[in-house]
């Protein structure tokens, strides 16, 4: 596959500039369909993330962000949008390239997603307000609501431009700059973002864009003093080593971290419907989701039924390059990653659970070029099995029985994750009373992997905290100050 008609090396975007690392170092980003390199990126290191740091903080401080009126951030976010739209053929292609995923879906589905969140946002920069209070006689009192200062966005590789987007566009509307450091192995449409930043208006050291590893450059903005806030998307284990390192300057941070979302399945659903819904509620992105239904619970009653459909659809399901249409599902992001998932799959049948479908590496798929996985379904999970319990981020699905809703809402619930769940029922008291036992950021019923800009999302117990997306991922991005006034006797 020729790769790089559609992209050039990558440069850092420091102060409005594109260049190349102090350090003079690069790292090659490659195609996971056929395992060609993509093109070559600086590589920020501590002496880069240094120089970002301080030109937010100018740009904070002393440019004209901070006192362009909100209106006027709003355009720019708009523009943004509609730069993404116009640009959408090549931003997918880029995108499809760097991560494997189908050009259906990063041209359809979350690109457009990604130009209607800088767009929301775009909105919203107008109705920030504080307010006013009555309560003191003697006193005049107000809030004031102001940017939280610069941000460091960290980004994980499953989304690379959607969820990038879902830091960047509340951050500007709040009036932050924001330093954003992609994942090493998707650093291609950050870089994107930043040229359509430039290109819709904002001022130099705004929205800075710094490819590099995450334990050295994506570390030293955890640590650096000039950073006021972490926003993280990515695994638990990093999340946890971010919280720790960035309380030496107690840093403002939110994280969206790893889950084992429950699907759940009853009896009296719509097992068609609820076919479909498990099937892309964890093969869309080739499992590469934070939200994915990794767990399908079902009701004893319909489990046969349920497990040869989706079986069957599992068999059936295209793998191929990503720019096909006839594709519905690439390669995973990486060797180690397919490494680790088919480790899953052997783990699964050590301990007794029941393969129904994939469960091996689609080597047919390019003459064994590409990290292609098939789709894979166990059955007979119990769980306490690891497959139960771990999050695999690749196509594998545990399946679990369960015996009516008491025993519905314990399983559910019995993981450290908490990010998101689906509920399959026609018994409407029955889907509000699990949307409020299960303990999860969202819950989807008779549907699943669901997004609106308005709507937030986060996690519950260990898939992090803090909100993005809505009108609450404003409320991380920006401080509250109360001011009074003496009004006298
Ligand atoms: P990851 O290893 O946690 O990496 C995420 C980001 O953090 C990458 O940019 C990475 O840089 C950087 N990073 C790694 N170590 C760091 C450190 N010590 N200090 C600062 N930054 C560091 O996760 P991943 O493997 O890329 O993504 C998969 C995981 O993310 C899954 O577990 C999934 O559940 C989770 N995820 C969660 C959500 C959500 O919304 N909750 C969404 C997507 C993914 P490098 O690329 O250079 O390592
Ligand atoms: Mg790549």
């Amino acid at each position: 596959m020729a790769t790089t008609e559609s992209t050039g090396p990558g440069r850092l975007l420091i102060g409005g500039e594109w260049r190349d690392a102090l350090s003079g170092k690069s790292f090659e980003t490659t195609n996971p369909a056929d395992e060609s390199v993509v093109t070559h990126v600086a590589e920020a290191g501590e002496e880069d993330v240094n120089l970002a740091v301080q030109a937010a903080r100018e740009a904070l401080e002393s440019g004209p962000w901070g006192r362009m009126p909100a209106a006027e951030r709003g355009k720019i976010l708009w523009r943004m949008g509609e730069l993404i739209l116009e640009n959408l053929p090549s931003l997918s292609m880029v995108e499809t390239l760097d991560t494997g995923k189908t050009l259906f879906d990063s041209g359809k589905i979350e690109l457009p997603m990604a130009a209607s969140i800088f767009q929301f946002y775009a909105g919203a920069a107008t109705k920030l307000a504080g307010r006013t209070l009555n309560s003191h006689p003697s006193a005049f009192t107000y809030t004031l609501r102001e940017p939280v200062g610069v941000v460091a966005a960290i980004v994980p590789w499953n989304f690379p431009f959607l969820l990038t987007s879902w830091k960047v566009a509340p951050a500007l509307a709040a009036g932050c700059t924001i330093i954003v450091k992609p994942a090493s192995q998707t650093p291609l449409s950050a870089i994107e973002m930043g040229r359509i930043g430039l290109e819709a208006g904002l001022p130099p050291g705004v929205l800075q864009v710094l490819p590099g590893p995450g334990s050295s450059a994506g570390m030293t903005l955890v640590r650096n003093p000039g950073v006021d806030k972490i926003a993280f998307t990515g695994s638990t284990v990093v999340g946890r080593e971010i919280l720790r390192e960035s309380a030496g300057t107690l840093k403002r941070v939110t994280l969206e971290l790893g889950g084992k979302s429950p699907n759940i399945v009853f009896g009296d659903a719509d097992v068609d419907a609820a076919v479909k819904g498990a099937f892309n509620g964890i093969f869309y992105n080739k499992g590469e989701v934070c939200a994915a239904g990794s767990r399908l619970l079902v009701e004893r009653s319909i489990h046969a039924e349920l497990i040869e459909k989706l079986a069957e659809r599992a068999e059936s399901t295209v793998l191929g390059d990503p720019r096909e249409k006839s594709t519905r599902m690439g390669p995973v992001i990486s060797r180690q990653q397919m490494e680790s998932v088919l480790g899953y799959v052997e783990t699964g049948k050590k301990e007794g659970a029941r393969l129904a479908a994939g469960g091996r590496r689609a080597d047919e798929v390019n003459d064994g070029k590409g990290y292609f996985v098939r789709p894979t379904v166990f059955d007979g999970v119990d769980p306490e099995m690891t497959i139960a319990r771990e999050e695999i981020f690749g196509p594998v699905l545990a399946t679990i029985e369960f015996d009516g809703f008491e025993d519905a809402v314990t399983k559910a619930n019995a993981t450290i994750y908490g990010l998101a769940a689906g509920v399959w029922t026609r018994d409407v008291s029955k889907a509000h009373r699990m949307a409020k036992a299960v303990k999860a950021g969202t819950v989807w019923i008779n549907t699943y992997n669901l997004y609106d800009p308005g709507l937030p999302f986060g996690g519950f117990k260990a898939s992090g905290f803090g909100r993005e997306l809505g009108l609450e991922a404003l409320d991380s991005y920006l401080e509250t100050k109360s001011v009074w006034l003496n009004l006298g006797r």
